[in-house]
């Protein structure tokens, strides 16, 4: 892994037109649920950590061409490909929070096959979220807290803007009281202790639009996103 190549986590560096030549076969899904897929392997290693060392050195992949994630879903796969070829993520608008379980879904695709600049980029299509629908994914807690480490940018951000943007009434819900697990409960009064400390009481839509996503964003040291205009 000494020669491994620095993956790009900002859309500083863009791929070259010399990764469009090779093709590699994907297979998803378990037994008689397989599907192929078929992607430039230059520009699947160009993002992907795991691709890229999956496609070159002595694996068994790189000599077949083939390469098997049985415990991959085929939704969450052809997000990712969709993503990989239009540099975007193919989550619709719904009304129903539905979308922020997908958003979560890809980035746990992306930290398991080691693509920075796609985890970074679920990061920021979560915050767009909430500020489209105003409404915090209570419901994907388990989903957030089964698939991620404490550590980890998707769950980290998720507790901070519960806790900054979230107040007493809504609390107060059956339904979110139904949803909320334990775990998230200590991690959300721990980040609303901090936004006191901040003097910082209550998150508007304008102060998440301002947020610095860097903070949940995964890179290398030094590299950081070019500030919004
Ligand atoms: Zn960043």
């Amino acid at each position: 892994m000494a020669h491994k190549r620095v993956l790009p986590s900002t859309r500083n560096a863009s791929p070259t037109s010399d990764l469009y030549t090779d093709i590699v076969e994907v297979r998803v899904g378990k037994d008689s649920n397989t599907s192929s897929s078929y992607l430039h392997s230059g520009l699947v290693s160009f993002y992907s950590g795991y691709f890229q060392a999956a496609l070159s050195g002595n694996f068994v992949e790189s000599k077949s061409r083939v390469i098997e994630l049985p415990e991959e879903s085929d939704e969450v796969f052809t997000r990712f490909r969709t993503w990989l070829y239009t540099n975007r993520i193919d989550v619709p608008a719904r009304d129903d929070r539905s979308s922020y379980s997908e958003i979560i879904a890809l980035w746990s695709f992306a930290d398991r096959r080691e693509i920075p600049l796609l985890m970074n980029e679920c990061i920021n299509a979560v915050r767009d979220e909430l500020v489209r629908t105003w409404k915090v994914p209570t419901k994907y807690l388990r989903q957030i807290y089964d698939t991620t480490t404490p550590q980890a940018g998707m769950r980290r951000l998720v507790i901070q803007l519960m806790a900054g943007t979230w107040d007493a009434s809504k609390m107060e819900g059956e339904r979110e009281r139904g949803q909320m697990i334990e775990a998230a409960l200590w991690d959300i009064v721990i980040a609303v202790w901090k936004l006191k400390d901040d003097k910082c009481g209550r998150m508007l839509k304008a102060d998440v639009v301002k947020m610095d996503l860097c903070e949940y964003h995964v890179h290398e040291e030094g590299v950081r996103c070019g500030k919004p205009a």
